[in-house]
């Protein structure tokens, strides 16, 4: 006979009598073979995920030690994002349960109003909404793997063809080839020096948006140096004034967040108007967060199209004869994103544009990496 797994399930709640209630609630609705865990902290919660796996945790939102969708933040910070998350609110007035939905919890429950059924359906929906997302996300692993051994495979021949090409264009004199197949050459190496950048930022699309995290304690300011520092050399003729303000610590890494930031400066830089390009990096730390703004003077973005610059391929009208190919703030977002953050923009046309993104602030027991940048006063 087939028998079920037994479903393990982490209950964070600080009060013992509705850890209590929910227990007796899910023994008597729900007839699969259960185990309930209880943490009465964040802190004892992460100590269990340290040596057990659950199916489910159920997190009430008003903990001694944090409350709100703070908590829920929190636990996805510590814990990561690999958990079937139900939340308990006290109330929904303010929407916070949708909001802890977006947050990417499965489902929430006010306390006080769900009985026995309600409880053990909207375990079982949740952990079918769970399997459907797993699957999801294999399914984009399967195509971002795909497009990277596209991209892996393609470069080469694609890089033969443009190197053959130039030789081709340097040895062949138009006298003996006549003007017409001249150009035609001209064209042959200008596209594939394009399909050669392009199959280059589509490898940097996958391999870094992949890669796994180095994260330790880091200054953002001396990362931020290094990338104005790594600037392309046209970028350097822009004559772009680049303010980088103190920034309070970050849980990152390094090469990942330096990427974010070249990216961010260089488009401030590529996407400039009549003036000098003035670029000026900030940051604030906001709970267990930290923002960065990464303004700019430039063209500015059509505020209709602002959340479009983040798919991948995707262009606007003001990028005019600029070389991209419209990767580099997806693989901004991806970077954010694998750090639980967020990344987004304000923009007027015409007056410049405001890149913001958060990313954990510094953890108390992570290793601190200690930078050995040479500081360009210049950039201060
Ligand atoms: P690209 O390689 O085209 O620069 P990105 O993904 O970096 O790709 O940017 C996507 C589009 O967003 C750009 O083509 C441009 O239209 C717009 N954009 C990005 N950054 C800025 C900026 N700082 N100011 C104005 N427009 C920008």
């Amino acid at each position: 006979m087939h028998s079920n797994p037994t479903l393990k399930i982490l209950l964070i709640e600080d009060s013992s009598s509705h850890a209590t209630l929910f227990k007796l609630s899910l023994d008597k609705a729900l007839n699969t073979p259960h185990e309930i865990d209880h943490a009465h902290s964040l802190t004892e919660s992460f100590q269990l995920l340290a040596t057990n796996s659950y199916n489910i945790v159920v997190i009430d939102l008003g903990l001694p030690e944090s409350f709100g969708l703070d908590t829920v933040n929190r636990f996805f910070a510590e814990a990561g994002p690999d958990h079937a998350v139900i939340v308990l609110t006290a109330s929904d007035e303010e929407g916070i349960g949708e909001e802890a939905l977006r947050m990417g919890t499965l489902d929430f429950l006010v306390k006080g109003r769900y009985g026995a059924d309600h409880l053990a359906r909207c375990i079982r929906h949740s952990l079918e909404r769970w399997r459907q997302r797993n699957e999801l996300e294999q399914a984009r692993e399967d195509l971002k793997s795909f497009a990277h051994a596209a991209a892996h495979d393609l470069r080469s021949p694609v890089t033969s063809i443009s190197a053959y090409a130039s030789i081709l264009q340097d040895n062949l004199d138009t006298d003996i080839i006549g003007e017409e197949n001249k150009e035609f050459l001209d064209q042959i190496v200008f596209l594939a020096d394009q399909a050669e950048r392009l199959t280059t930022a589509l490898l940097n699309f996958s391999v870094l948006g992949n890669k796994a995290l180095v994260r330790s304690n880091i200054d953002p300011k001396v990362v931020a140096q290094h990338s104005v520092a790594d600037l392309p050399m046209e970028f350097e003729e822009s004559m772009a004034r680049i303010k980088i303000d103190d920034l309070p610590e970050v849980n990152a890494d390094p090469d990942l967040l330096e990427h974010v930031f070249q990216n961010l400066i260089g488009n401030g830089i590529k996407y400039r108007s009549q003036s000098a390009p003035e670029i000026h990096i900030s940051g604030t730390r906001v709970h267990h967060e930290v923002i960065f703004s990464v303004s700019d003077n430039g063209v500015g973005i059509d505020p209709k199209l602002k959340d479009k610059v983040f798919e991948p391929f995707k262009r606007l009208p003001s990028a005019g004869a600029s070389d991209g190919f419209g990767l580099g703030l997806a693989i901004c977002q991806r970077i954010v994103e694998a750090h639980q953050g967020r990344i987004w923009v304000d923009s007027t046309e015409g007056t410049g544009s405001i890149f913001r993104f958060s990313i954990p602030a510094a953890q108390a027991n992570a290793p601190t990496l200690v930078g050995e940048v040479e500081l360009d006063p210049a950039l201060n």
